[in-house]
């Protein structure tokens, strides 16, 4: 899940940007409003989410919500607001936000609703499989055989890529960009480490393993495994 974080006060986007990775999600950070208009409108397709301060330099975080929103009608938006009129917060979301969070804010709430909102997305599909190997997103655990796996965040991201994307070929590229981000130095042999890390985690010796390479494209998750 890749997540764009247009912020112009440095320890606050620090604070968030390092939080959201530790979740193992993939964050890009623009630090004022120009920049993160164009991430915004130039990778809109690439975001599952975009946090968008209210006041930026440059361009406001309204003013990128509303053209974010022209291109894409689906993408969860919310804003991180110091306002705290009840005018305020109707002039964001109708703007298009899905939602707002009044600075300060523990970084604990933030995180509940970015779950709610990739969960509405997605169809609140919080479980996923392959073979024995079962997934569930809202309580972090994953099992095989009904044993439990213990997974870093990374590896829990890859495999959660995977398998949204099962029976798909997931190319290297997109891994990278879905998982990773933007300011990764796009050597995609780190997804073949972090593969041999999941199958030496979740695959039975001896046997295939639950994720199929496809040479020279990616890698493929089948459910026969
Ligand atoms: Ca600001």
């Amino acid at each position: 899940m890749r997540i764009l974080l247009v912020e112009d006060e440095t320890p606050i986007a620090n604070f968030i940007r390092d939080g959201l990775r530790e979740e193992g999600f993939a964050v890009d950070v623009a630090d004022n409003g120009r920049a993160g208009l164009e991430m915004a409108l130039g990778y809109l397709e690439e975001y599952d989410l975009l946090l968008l301060d209210w006041m930026l330099p440059g361009v406001s975080g309204i003013e990128i919500c509303r053209q974010a929103r022209k291109e894409n009608t689906e993408v969860p938006i919310i804003f991180l607001t110091a306002k705290d009129t009840v005018d305020d917060a109707v002039f964001g979301l109708e703007a298009g936000a899905n939602d707002y969070i009044r600075k300060p804010f523990a970084f604990e709430e933030l995180l509940a609703r970015i779950r709610v909102l990739l969960r509405s997305k997605d169809g609140k599909q919080q479980v996923f499989s392959c073979g024995d190997i079962e997934m569930n997103i809202e309580t972090y655990r994953v099992t095989r055989g009904g044993e439990p796996v213990e997974l870093t965040q990374k590896e829990f991201a890859l495999l959660e890529y995977l398998l949204r994307n099962k029976g798909k070929v997931c190319r290297r590229t997109r891994i990278i960009e879905k998982v990773w981000d933007i300011n990764f130095d796009h050597d995609t042999s780190v997804i073949d480490v972090y593969i041999n890390f999941l199958r030496k985690k979740l695959d039975h010796p001896g046997e295939p393993s639950f994720v199929e390479t496809i040479r020279g494209v990616g890698y493929r998750v089948n459910d026969e495994a």
